[in-house]
């Protein structure tokens, strides 16, 4: 390794952290690396760092708690109708962002026969079950017969009702994705698929081949993005990476807050990164690109979606919301025999301010320099200079 990324002669405790989140990079994903040093994304992801032996106290092995939710060993069961199975600790390459960092290549091996039964009878004893989660290490790294005896115990469950795999073969192995396994794969539908692109030099003709191989079977693809500092913790790079993903036909699913795992805390960014960059993203990018912000939270909490604020103030009768250009607007509640009734005396719009908004007295508060405002004035002056008959212009193709 050292021969293809020689910047890595310089870095003593390398074996450490080998030695104790172990190292591997298929020759794929290495040749997206462009230059050989941390400001690399692709390099920053997959050459192990000595910041990964930073410990400090509030982080734990296990922040999720998973092992504390697993009814069977390598089944988590969280949420009430969904369950997680981790079926391998082996994966193509190495995230060192890897949220399972206790597990994924600690020990490389896979699910045995007699675990695999033990998860189905958990699937079978709890019918409330629907949709469960093949997860790891990467399963697709396990050979396609050895997927495919774990598919079938758990489609043969009748209460399951959706199989999903997390992996990031088609990332960083893209051309494990053969025709071969496909036609497994299409045989446990619906199956989904989640997938795990981080950065915009991850999408390339290859990984866009092995998600076409995908789609093309009617397999439908998520992608779940973990924001890491200095990958991708930019708006820009998110919008690109996301505008990439729906033209592979992967739609942007979540995109995670870094959990507080040991060895991984030099990627973690501030809160207010994730909702910075859905801010950014929510009105001025389209709707099937933009991914839920995600926290998993520590204790187990699971997963608790994040958002900017759109509510700014309510009272009985109005709620004001404001869009992504700032604008203010009252959203007038149903009318409730009990409560008082919104006030009919309009004020001047440019006067108002919210508590005119919250209780009805203005129905908008706009920002003065809205670019969709210079659009409307176009469309009017257009409409002036080519006015159709009857005066409206609907329709009027
Ligand atoms: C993330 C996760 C799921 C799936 O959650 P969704 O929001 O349905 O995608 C299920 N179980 C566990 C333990 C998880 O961590
Ligand atoms: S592929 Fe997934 S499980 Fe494997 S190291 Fe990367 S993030 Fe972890």
């Amino acid at each position: 390794m050292i021969r293809y990324l020689p910047t890595l002669h310089n870095s003593q405790n390398l074996a450490d952290v080998i030695k104790k989140y172990p190292l591997a990079i298929t020759p794929y994903y290495a040749s997206l690396i462009q230059r050989s040093d941390t400001s690399d994304p692709i390099f920053q992801m997959c050459v192990p760092q000595p910041d990964e032996l930073f410990s400090p106290s509030w982080l734990s092995e296990d922040p999720l708690e998973e092992n504390e939710d697993m009814p069977v060993p390598g089944l988590v069961h969280r949420y009430p109708d969904r369950a997680l199975v981790i079926v391998t600790t082996t994966c193509a390459s190495y995230c060192r962002h890897c949220t399972r960092k206790r597990i994924a290549g600690t020990r490389e091996c896979t699910i045995s026969a007699r675990r695999l039964q033990q998860v189905t009878d958990y699937l079978l004893a709890h019918p409330e079950i629907s949709d469960v989660i093949i997860s790891g290490g990467d399963p697709l790294t396990m050979p396609t017969d050895a997927i495919e005896a774990v598919l079938s115990s758990i489609h043969s469950v009748e209460s399951v009702q959706v199989i999903r795999v997390g992996t990031r073969v088609p990332v960083v192995l893209p051309m494990r994705i053969t025709a071969e396994l496909v036609e497994m794969l299409r045989k446990y539908h619906p199956l989904w698929i989640n997938t795990h692109f981080n950065h915009p030099n991850e999408l390339t003709p290859e990984s866009a081949d092995a998600c076409n191989r995908l789609a093309d079977a009617g397999i439908p693809l998520g992608n779940q993005t973990v924001l890491l500092r200095g990958v991708n913790d930019s708006a820009q790079i998110i919008e690109q990476l996301c505008r990439g993903l729906i033209r592979m036909r992967v739609r942007p699913y979540y995109l995670y807050q870094c959990d507080l795992v040991r060895g991984i805390e030099h990627f973690r960014t501030p809160l207010s990164r994730g909702i910075e960059i859905i801010e950014y993203m929510k009105g001025r990018v389209s709707g099937i690109a933009i991914p839920s912000f995600i926290v998993d939270t520590p204790h187990g909490g699971g997963k608790i979606p994040i958002m900017p604020n759109y509510i700014v103030s309510m009272s009985p009768t109005h709620t004001v919301l404001r869009n992504y250009e700032g604008l203010m607007v009252n959203y007038p509640e149903p009318e409730i025999k009990t409560l008082p009734k919104p006030q009919d005396e309009q004020v001047q719009p440019l006067k108002a301010g919210v508590w005119e908004l919250a209780v009805g007295k203005a129905s908008i508060i706009q920002p003065v320099n809205m670019a969709r405002n210079e659009r409307r004035r176009e469309i009017v002056e257009k409409r002036k200079k080519t006015p159709t008959p009857d005066g409206s212009f609907l329709f009027d193709l």
